[in-house]
């Protein structure tokens, strides 16, 4: 069964203060996955997660993440700017984006961070708005498909990201010439990838790389990214990867690889979202209607605009009935937001116990591309953001919108 982070008590108590739909998130649990990850990559000296701006654009989130020793990973010219204004400069923030316009390049450029050229002709678009710094990363795409154990995980091949083997090294040349003195290397093959072969497989492919740069055109490797992409347990029987393993995964790598080639040197980077941010959000519902007809519903007051996953993927988010837990799990409902769209569903034939109005509902996992996929479809406002301390308390971190924002960009 999974666990909520607080009990029913707590999220009443939250739900009275602040209203529903609401985003509540875990300082506790946000801030021992940190320190988990940062212990389990300690071996590699240089070891810094940046953490993926769009999974959570909430600026308490990144506070929280920064002092816990994260950076940010930004795409965008507004990412950039909330980092800035969260006190992020400099090298703590990774640049990873694609299809650049001007404006955000300039940015991150004037920020000092870490750039992660997309693509070759990046080099000179760079050259031209910029400049080249002394540190720069290019993003590599391998093509084909990424399987393990014979099993086909993503299809790198049909990903818009990244370069060729061949345009990393003409790119190189380039930035080599270009006055460039550090390089990094960037990947990212898979998304939410639960199983531990992931980062392991991946960094050997990018150390192996990194070796064959370093030796056909004399640059500096200072930095493999290895992104996001580690995934999370969204179904109740699933298992969590182990960050442990992971990390000594790709130790073994680096130690095989990089090691012999006289490239100990080399610092790991992540960029995870998913992995930091998912498990310890969730979004706080409450039914305000049931329905029979062909089949049973409960609609509840969140829609698909404050968490999009499952209308968009189809994904799967474990929904709580508080108060419920231990219930049986003996009615087949459809768990279902107000927009006039049938794909706004939370759930669909999940066997829950039974639902009152006025029953408080967690769905889980909502920290990460959760809130920050909202949207204003139907003229829905998008809730708060609420964090439940690591002492018991609450503090807001967002307001929720109001009409007022709505009608602010219009023209009457
Ligand atoms: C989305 C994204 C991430 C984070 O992905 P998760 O699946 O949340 O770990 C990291 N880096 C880049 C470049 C991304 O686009």
């Amino acid at each position: 069964m999974k666990q909520t982070f607080a009990d029913r008590e707590k999220f009443e108590e939250i739900a009275a203060r602040y209203g529903t739909p609401i985003h509540v998130y875990d300082e506790k649990g946000i801030r021992e996955n940190a320190r988990r990850l940062n212990r389990a990559f300690s071996w590699n000296p240089g070891f810094k997660e940046y953490f993926a701006v769009k999974a959570t654009p909430t600026p308490g989130i990144l506070k929280i993440l920064k002092e816990e020793g994260c950076g940010v990973d930004c795409s965008s010219l507004t990412e950039l700017m909330l980092s800035e204004k969260c006190g992020f400069s400099g090298h703590d923030i990774m640049f990873s984006s694609n299809e650049t316009p001007v404006a955000d390049m300039k940015k991150a450029r004037e920020l000092g961070a870490y750039i992660n050229l997309d693509d070759y002709t990046h080099v000179k678009f760079l050259n031209e708005i910029c400049g080249i710094p002394e540190s720069i990363c290019c993003r590599f795409n391998p093509g084909g498909v990424f399987s393990v154990a014979n099993q086909i995980m993503d299809n790198p091949r049909d990903a818009k990201y990244g370069m060729t083997r061949g345009q990393m090294k003409s790119a190189y040349r380039d930035l080599l010439a270009l006055g460039a003195k550090n390089f990094g290397i960037h990947a990212f093959l898979v998304s939410n990838a639960t199983f531990n072969e992931y980062y392991p497989m991946m960094a050997r492919q990018l150390f192996t790389l990194a070796v064959e740069l370093h030796q056909a055109t004399g640059a500096h490797i200072e930095f493999v990214n290895l992104s996001g992409g580690i995934g999370i347990p969204y179904y109740p029987d699933q298992i969590a990867p182990n960050i442990e393993i992971i990390a000594n995964g790709v130790r073994e790598a680096y130690n095989e690889v990089l090691v012999p080639a006289g490239m100990g040197d080399v610092k790991i980077f992540t960029e995870l979202g998913r992995y930091m941010l998912g498990p310890y959000g969730c979004l706080l519902t409450r039914a305000i209607h049931e329905k029979h007809i062909y089949k049973e519903y409960i609609g509840v007051d969140a829609c698909a605009c404050n968490l999009m996953r499952p209308a968009m993927y189809g994904a799967y988010h474990h929904i709580t009935v508080l108060g419920k837990e231990d219930a049986p799990h003996d009615h087949l409902y459809d768990v279902v937001g107000s927009l006039c769209e049938n794909n706004d569903k939370f759930a669909i034939d999940r066997e829950l116990p039974e639902i009152d109005v006025g029953d408080l509902l967690v769905i889980h996992d909502t920290g990460a591309h959760g809130h920050a996929m909202g949207y204003n479809y139907n003229g829905k406002l998008r809730s708060a953001e609420v964090l439940l301390k690591e002492d018991g308390s609450t503090t807001l971190l967002r307001r929720a919108e109001t009409p007022e924002d709505y009608f602010a960009t219009m023209v009457f």
